[in-house]
């Protein structure tokens, strides 16, 4: 740990670094590991998913036109409608799931960036990566992936023809909910991705040493955490589907969804740890279930050991695409029939 690195005599800086900020050595890891996993050109770290996220879009100019999602991580949503448009970007949010729909929305030449988040944020619906980077590649745009449900462990989205891959690392790729960090990949180097870099090192939104540290540690056991989280979540999602107390099972790995086809292509291995449940009896039974759940803990965030389950609408707020009576479940690694019966347990009370 240090914020500054010794200058030759000869003035020159001969070890490559001249100040923390952008060049810490704690990065090197756990970018090089980020970078194989994604099959990539090169990773940068940042102080969260959302410094990461940020840095693709500040990577575009004033003017340029953008293609995301309606249904996407919220908070990312609400600074690209909240800072993004009256920093000069021309946000549209369209429907991902339809390849027809992105097809009608994009214009030649002036949709620089086509974002998509798969499986998606709380809905889990599913964006096809492969035909996505069509349309975005004919039109002259590039495709940034969120995939941060679907982890390097079930999905590369570069191998599909995606051009950056982002990750919140403060969900699986650290796994144990004890720091915010977050990562780009992309498969090349170009002219977006140097300003991409610059963001980083000038706007400074950088990790720190221990989190990087943390995060190389976290990711030691990224495969078994992120194949125990999805063989439970599999099995919750199976277990509450036609189940009296709930309308509704929200997972890509249901034959059932609309998702489950695409979904199949370009996931293996499972089809990740987060579901949503939605209660038969409504909005008030939902948020009484997060209430009598007791291995289950009632918190936001997702992708660590430990259960998570949540109220969504009441986080994400007016506006939401959230149906009332949703409830989030990051599903952990304790035992996937305790995890059930209390379930049942709690939509019994
Ligand atoms: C959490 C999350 C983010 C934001 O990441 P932070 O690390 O919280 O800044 C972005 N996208 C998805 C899908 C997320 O779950």
């Amino acid at each position: 740990m240090s914020s500054t690195y010794l200058r030759d005599a000869d003035n020159g800086y001969s070890s490559g670094r001249v100040y923390m900020r952008d060049q810490n050595p704690a990065f090197d890891q756990p970018e090089a590991l980020i970078t194989e996993l994604e099959h990539g050109h090169e990773t940068l770290l940042f102080a969260s998913g959302m410094g990461a996220a940020t840095a693709v879009f500040q990577g575009l100019r004033p003017g340029d036109h953008v293609l995301a999602p309606k249904v996407m991580y919220w908070s990312l949503r609400n600074w690209l409608m909240g800072f993004a448009t009256s920093w000069g970007l021309d946000v549209e949010l369209i429907d991902m799931t339809d390849p027809s729909a992105v097809q009608a929305a994009i214009r030649t030449g002036s949709t620089k960036l086509v974002w998509i988040e798969t499986p998606a944020n709380p809905l889990w619906t599913i964006t096809d990566i492969a035909a996505t980077a069509e349309i975005a590649h004919t039109a002259g745009a590039l495709l940034a992936v969120d995939s941060t449900a679907a982890t390097p462990v079930l999905t590369q989205p570069l191998d599909l023809g995606a051009d950056l891959v982002m990750h919140s690392a403060t969900k699986y790729l650290n796994g144990h909910s004890d720091l915010t960090a977050g990562s780009v990949t992309t498969r090349a180097d170009n002219e977006h991705w140097q300003r991409v870099r610059a963001v980083r090192a000038q706007g400074g939104g950088t990790l720190g040493s221990m989190e990087s540290w943390l995060l190389l540690r976290g990711m030691r056991t990224l495969y078994l955490r992120v194949r125990a989280a999805s063989a439970s979540a599999q099995r919750v999602a199976e277990h509450f589907h036609g189940h009296e107390l709930i309308a509704e099972v929200l997972y890509p790995g249901l034959p059932s969804s609309a998702g489950h086809e695409a979904a199949k292509r370009q996931m293996s291995g499972g089809f990740g740890g987060m579901l949503s449940l939605r209660v038969a009896g409504g909005e008030q039974a939902a948020i009484a279930v997060a209430a009598n759940t007791k291995l289950w803990k009632r918190a936001t965030s997702l992708g660590g050991v430990e259960s998570l389950i949540e109220h969504r609408a009441s986080i994400e707020g007016v506006g939401s695409p959230v149906p009332p009576d949703l409830l989030r479940l990051s599903v952990g690694i304790e035992n996937v029939d305790d995890l059930i019966a209390d379930l049942e347990q709690a939509l019994r009370a």
